[in-house]
């Protein structure tokens, strides 16, 4: 059932192969495959607040983990908010800035010694990497060898990650210094599974499901034919999420960003300031709504929080503007739906 990527080039894992080659029924039929959790592990720039760590989040669905970003404190906020280190094997980073990555270097050395995982690949634009690569194997494991099989891979915008039912896509973005990145997670489109009209069809409950979700007619007991199309719902747009983490502009971000379920972006500085935060390539809580108002997304969450303001001054900017926002807060949780 697991359909097999047509993009060699990009990372690929189908479900046969992660549950050891059982399928189980109940992924593609009764779940909805079309979802994304995001935890906020740390909402603070720049530097760490008394409530806020520095940027790390984890985007979660089905089995997969993915950490974007990992500020320094990142694995002290993971062993907090009860998630633990199991799957989490990905990591993304948006750029190469010491608050957005030093986490890192803590994270290795506790691999090093105690907890670990079975393998670690690290995503990131090439500067960013570079600067990675230093902290790792020049700060940390200084002529030892990583505790796993650890990988830096190079992305440039576009796909780099595919499963069975979603991508993952990287797009450039504007901010002090080169190969900084967002990322769009994105479930593929398609037809639900009317389950109703299955069972009214008296499709029965078992591997017959299945062939039709997989595309194929099936033969009931009595001789009728069920085709795909009888139980099969009008083709369906997959959730969409993305991730922008720090950013100077927001004119080369409407396109990527366009009709995200949810939008996750820095929002450091007010309108107040606008002039600082254009001078040091950061954005406003009300260039945020702006933009999220031109992509026409559904949702706006702001992270990247500095300790300047009140955590309702800058909801109250962007509210203004775009009402369906909220300001982040290390812990909090969003399930990611895809929304009419
Ligand atoms: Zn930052
Ligand atoms: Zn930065």
């Amino acid at each position: 059932m697991a359909q097999q990527s047509k993009h060699a080039a990009i990372f690929h894992q189908s479900k046969n192969e992660s549950l050891g080659g059982r399928v189980k029924l109940s992924d593609h039929t009764f779940k909805d495959p079309t979802l994304f959790e995001i935890l906020f592990l740390g909402t603070s720039a720049s530097a760490p607040s008394v409530k806020r760590g520095l940027s790390a989040q984890i985007v979660m669905h089905d089995e997969y983990r993915f950490l974007v970003d990992c500020g320094e404190g990142t694995q002290r906020q993971i062993l907090q908010s009860g998630i633990g280190f199991r799957n989490l094997t990905r990591i993304l980073l948006t750029h190469g800035h010491l608050d957005h990555i030093l986490g890192l270097g803590g994270l290795m050395s506790t691999f090093l010694r105690w907890e670990s995982v079975d393998e670690l690949d690290i995503f990131g634009g090439r500067s960013t990497l570079d600067r990675v690569h230093d902290l790792l194997y020049g700060v940390v494991l200084r002529g030892n060898q990583p505790p796993m099989p650890l990988r830096m891979n190079e992305i440039k915008p576009g796909t780099f990650f595919e499963a069975d039912d979603f991508t993952v896509s990287a797009f450039s973005v504007s901010h002090r210094g080169p190969d900084c990145l967002g990322y769009i997670f994105e479930g593929k489109a398609r037809r639900p599974f009317l389950n109703e009209k299955a069972t009214e069809l008296g499709v029965p409950f078992g591997p017959e499901r299945r062939d039709l979700v997989a595309g194929k007619e099936i033969f009931l007991s009595d001789g009728k034919r069920i085709t795909p199309d009888d139980v099969l719902g009008p083709l369906q747009k997959g959730v969409k999420l993305v991730i922008v983490g720090d950013a100077g502009k927001t004119e080369n971000l409407v396109d990527v960003c366009k009709d995200a379920d949810a939008l996750v972006i820095e929002s450091t500085y007010l309108d107040e300031e606008a002039e600082m935060a254009g001078q040091f390539s950061h954005l406003t809580a009300r260039q945020a709504a702006e933009l999220a108002i031109k992509a026409g997304v559904k949702k706006l969450i702001l992270t990247h929080i500095s300790r300047r303001y009140r955590e309702k001054d800058v909801i109250k900017e962007a509210q203004a503007l775009f009402p369906n926002t909220v300001v982040a807060r290390d812990f909090d949780s969003f399930q990611i739906k895809r929304e009419e």
